[in-house]
């Protein structure tokens, strides 16, 4: 039986996306040195803005403001000081985050109910839990000295999220930030902006330079930058290890991955479906943690995969700003063509592609979700990053082989494991090689919880206690890590 659903789309009066855009130095938006690039709504191709291209030189000024308000104000402030103005971003967030979905899901092209019921309540909460750190950094664990100034570079998958798990912890350490966001999704970072200033936020303690990578590279090269956290492909991390090698920066990297999904025979078998779908459908696939490779004990693997394609072909893909959408748009023509290219490998490969029956909209970026059967370790779809609505299936007879499987990639950054009531969890968590696993669960993010990688996955922890240590001298005798 076909359900038809009426369109019930969000709308986007509440947004205000002006015809250009400057860069936000020292609290206020200035036009840089002149060039720009244009952001687009990958939904419909219409271009939104036009958006400021930092130059070394309006870098390094953001740089100097950075550092102007760390020594004058914000070093100098206390910890509950600082504190109020992270709960009063907290509090502006959450009164306008009707408007940040919107705006994130025009230009990053999520659905709303992602954007509106996940990002922005998880940025809302990153900012508060952080605030609460503000005056107690005695009990960390990493001592209570700040680095000075920090260099952030996030991509274009989660804008806002990255944004919140950079700024909020690096200013409640007391640091202050030059952030720049991916250039396929430059306006949530840009209306962040404008919410410290409605916080009153000092001039300098935030600083939002848009650009690529060359404006990128200049923000992690620049000397007077203490400490650099990176989110994005492995392939640019490395990039960036290299250039800060020999340099007293401090680092952390937030790579890629290539989790795996394991489904055991005693399952519940429909809410690991639902488990599956989440984990490489939720918000296009474009997800680090994304699960993507599923591996499901044979004696269930014809049983599974037939629940699977029958759930996939009720997944509504379409306009973001649709409340009834699962699936929206591929954030930008090349990665479009990223994700077409590898499916595309993996039909050569000899694997087996099936792809959810829908209609696609003619105009923007679409990729039906799609399943890969008879995937096997050494197909490309296996080891790489696809970083789209696309899942490998392989199969495993035993425990031991599921962890080799699992283990079996250059990536560490998550895995699911399936089991009645949760049983083999205790047995697995530990033999996975992965910085976090969920258990009859997936892609749930708390920022009271760290996150991040194993091997190319990258280094240094992203929330909770541990989500401090990036940003703090760790004076203290015998701190953790
Ligand atoms: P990307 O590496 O191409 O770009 C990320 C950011 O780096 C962008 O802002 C880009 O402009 C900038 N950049 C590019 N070249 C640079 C350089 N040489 N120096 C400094 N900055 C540079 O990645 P992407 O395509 O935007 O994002 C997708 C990747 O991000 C995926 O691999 C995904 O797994 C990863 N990711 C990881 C996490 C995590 O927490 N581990 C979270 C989200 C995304």
């Amino acid at each position: 039986m076909t359900f038809e659903y009426a369109p019930a789309p969000e709308s986007r009066a509440i947004v205000d996306i002006k015809p250009s855009y400057g860069l936000f130095i020292n609290g206020e938006f200035v036009d840089g040195n002149g060039t720009s690039f244009k952001t687009v709504n990958p939904a419909t191709e219409e271009v939104l803005a036009e958006v400021a291209e930092a130059s070394d030189a309006d870098v390094d000024e953001a740089v100097k403001a950075a550092r102007r308000a760390y020594t004058r104000v914000w070093s100098r402030m206390s910890g509950a000081e600082r504190a109020k103005y992270l709960y009063r971003i907290a509090r502006i967030i959450q009164e306008r985050g009707r408007e940040l979905a919107v705006l994130e899901s025009i230009d990053n092209g999520k659905p709303i109910k992602e954007s509106r019921d996940v990002d922005v309540p998880i940025v809302a909460a990153h900012f508060f839990y952080y605030a609460g750190w503000a005056d107690k950094l005695q009990y960390s664990g990493y001592g209570s000295t700040p680095l000075g100034v920090a260099g952030q570079v996030i991509p274009w998958n989660f804008p806002l999220m990255m944004l919140a798990w950079k700024i909020a912890p690096a200013l409640a350490c007391g640091n202050t930030v030059v952030l720049k966001p991916a250039e396929t999704t430059p306006l949530t970072a840009l209306l962040f902006a404008e919410i410290c200033q409605q916080a009153d936020l000092p001039p300098g303690v935030v600083n939002i330079v848009t650009g690529a990578g060359d404006t990128g590279r200049a923000i992690v090269s620049h000397p007077d930058v203490d400490k650099v956290a990176f989110t994005g492909s492995t392939e640019v991390g490395k990039a960036i290890a290299r250039a800060v090698a020999g340099s007293d920066k401090k680092v952390t990297l937030e790579l890629g991955g290539k989790a795996a999904n394991i489904v055991f025979d005693d399952a519940p078998l429909d809410q690991a479906v639902e488990g599956i779908v989440n984990g490489i459908f939720f918000n296009q696939g474009h997800v680090c943690c994304a699960g993507s490779r599923l591996l499901v004990q044979e004696s269930v693997a014809d049983e599974v995969m037939a629940r699977l394609k029958r759930r996939m072909a009720t997944l509504r893909v379409g306009d973001p700003l649709d409340k009834n959408t699962d699936v929206g748009a591929i954030n930008s023509a090349e990665q479009l063509a990223k994700i077409r290219e590898l499916s595309e490998i993996g039909e050569s490969e000899g694997a087996e592609r099936w792809s959810a029956p829908c209609d696609l909209p003619a105009n923007g970026y679409w990729f039906a979700p799609t399943v890969f059967t008879g995937v096997s370790q050494a197909h490309r779809i296996a080891r790489e990053e696809i970083f789209g609505p696309v899942l490998s299936v392989l199969t495993f007879r035993t425990p031991s082989e599921a962890i080799e499987k699992a283990n079996n990639t250059p990536f560490g950054l998550s895995a699911g494991v399936w089991t009645d009531k949760g049983s083999r969890i205790l047995s697995m968590a530990n033999r996975l090689r992965a910085g976090v696993v969920w258990a009859n669960t997936f892609n749930k993010f708390d920022p009271t919880s760290p996150f991040g990688g194993y091997k190319e996955s990258g280094y240094g922890r992203e929330g909770g206690r541990h989500g401090l240590e990036g940003y703090l001298k760790n004076t203290e005798k015998g701190a953790d890590a």
